[in-house]
């Protein structure tokens, strides 16, 4: 073991990499950060109710870090051990030229430095992406479809439109990419449906996943009323479908069972009912630099300075070892009658989910 003083006074653990002169990210409480998660973009082309209010501000474009810039931070985590890059954001096939990132960092994939890079999309841009993804070395992706009706489906994400989605996703299943559905799971809107979008994951060969409402951001509403509980949701299904816990793990807050019927997986993500953060082994970069240590927490650190102070990593990979030293044990997120404000007033689409 070595420590690092970094640049806040303290005292971070660390392992020496492979690499002898860059120290692994071990946070204090002994968790190894081994995944990263990179909002590319705060922007994006529908406006899901849940995630973003109609009229957004977004980051002047002048804020946001180049696309060689964040190639270069990524390859920092890199060489600290992180294994798992996930390209996220807003909605990260928008942003332009984004397939040089994927291609630049492919390279850490043939390296063998890297095990997986992903992303996570709404679909709306995968029929004209899907196959060069796949030449980059993507072989997983997650796209969130919240119903399978083109009605609400248009309803729920203002602007976007079911029909490109479903042909997005169709061209990246014939490419090659497993594909994993997330949905999130809302009172009164998708509740009757989940049946039968489980049944459509496991015809088409996905895996799904639900995701409870996160109190991020002011989108213009009150969340009590979109909250719905995976546990209730569970016990619907389990009328009809033979659901096993299985010890299938990510170290992100999704617990999965096996759908006996399909033989898929079922992920149920759960922040505000079941406490993840024990065995959490991620952290978060925005498009502009800003590394958040937890997705529920609103310290973070920036990165982007002292990536432009100087063209070696030193100062940045200093930077990183004094954040990972301040990753909280922790989130806070409560949602609760009389407190339906954000938790973090940040969006989902800042730190990409
Ligand atoms: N635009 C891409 C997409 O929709 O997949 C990637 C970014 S989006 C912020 C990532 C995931 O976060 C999506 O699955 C979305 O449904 C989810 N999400 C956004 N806001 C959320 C919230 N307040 N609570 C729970 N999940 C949320
Ligand atoms: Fe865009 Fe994804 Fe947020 Fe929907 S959830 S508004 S697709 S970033």
């Amino acid at each position: 073991m070595s420590t690092y003083e970094g640049s806040g006074g303290r005292r971070v653990p660390g392992r020496k990499c492979e690499n002898k002169n860059v120290t692994e990210m071990i946070d204090p409480f002994g968790r190894h950060v081994s995944y990263l998660r990179i909002s590319v973009t705060d922007r994006c082309d529908f406006r899901c109710h849940y995630c973003m209010s109609e009229d957004m501000t977004f980051l002047p474009k002048t804020d946001v870090l180049s696309l060689e810039e964040l190639d270069r931070l990524c390859s920092a985590f890199v060489r600290k051990g992180v294994k798992k890059l996930r390209i996220t954001g807003g909605e990260p096939l928008v942003r332009r030229n984004i397939m040089s990132l994927f291609r630049n960092l492919g390279r850490h994939l043939e390296t063998g430095a890297l095990e997986e890079l992903t992303l996570t999309t709404n679909g709306s841009q995968l029929a004209k992406y899907a196959d060069e993804l796949y030449d980059c070395g993507v072989r997983r992706i997650n796209v969130s479809v919240d119903t399978l009706d083109p009605t609400k489906f248009q309803q729920i994400t203002r602007w976007g439109k079911l029909k490109k989605v479903l042909d997005g996703i169709a061209a990246a299943k014939a490419a090659g990419l497993a594909i994993k559905i997330n949905a999130v799971a809302l009172k009164d809107f998708n509740e009757p449906e989940l049946d039968s979008m489980l049944k459509w994951c496991g015809d088409e060969g996905y895996d799904l996943t639900l995701i409870e409402t996160m109190p991020m951001g002011d989108i213009g509403g009150d969340r009590i009323d979109q909250y719905l509980p995976l546990s209730t949701i569970r016990e619907r299904l389990e009328k009809n479908w033979s659901l096993t816990d299985i010890p299938f793990r990510t170290g992100g807050p999704a617990r999965y069972v096996e759908v006996e019927e399909t033989g898929r997986k079922l992920g149920f993500i759960t922040p505000l009912t079941h406490n993840f953060c024990e065995s959490c082994n991620r952290v978060r970069l925005t498009c502009t630099g800003t590394l958040y240590m937890c997705l529920g927490q609103d310290d973070a650190a920036d990165l982007r300075e002292p990536l432009r102070a100087s063209e070696g990593d030193e100062f940045l990979e200093a930077a990183i070892d004094e954040a990972i030293g301040r990753k909280p044990k922790g989130h806070d997120f409560v949602i609760e009658r009389g407190r339906s404000g954000p938790a973090v007033a940040r969006h989902m689409s800042v730190t990409g989910g």
